[in-house]
């Protein structure tokens, strides 16, 4: 049955989660895919699949990922954070982390965990 899943990678990041994304193309295909802007066209650029778009991070798509957890919409959040990079949107970046384990959803925040995450979502 397919999942929402709920993508943002820091550009620092990106072109990792890319090279993971192809690898679990097949895998990500089953479900449903939103990401934060540029995530989002940089996944839909590279697998070809279909992801529904929110804003770009600092514009305020960590916030609306944020609200989509409370609402029950989303199944599982990857979120690969660039550790190495200040951000002017942290507190957004916290609340998506703290709503995820408000509402006890899935938050992979390395690809390491996010293959896991992918996996157990079949078993569902
Ligand atoms: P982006 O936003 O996908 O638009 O780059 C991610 C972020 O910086 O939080």
């Amino acid at each position: 049955m397919p999942k929402r899943i709920a993508i943002i990678a820091h550009d620092g990041k990106k072109g990792e989660l890319v090279e993971w994304a192809r690898r679990e193309r097949e895998r990500l295909a089953r479900h449903q895919l939103v990401a934060t802007a540029t995530t989002g066209r940089t996944l839909q650029e590279a697998l070809g699949l279909e992801v529904a778009c929110v804003r770009s991070g600092p514009q305020g798509g960590d916030a609306q990922i944020a609200a989509m957890v409370v609402e029950g919409r989303i199944d599982a959040v990857i979120f690969l954070v660039d550790p190495l990079y200040a951000h002017p949107h942290e507190p957004d970046i916290r609340t998506v982390m703290r709503l995820c384990n408000v509402h006890n959803v899935p938050l992979a925040t390395n690809l390491a965990t996010a293959s896991m995450v992918l996996r157990g979502l079949e078993e569902e």
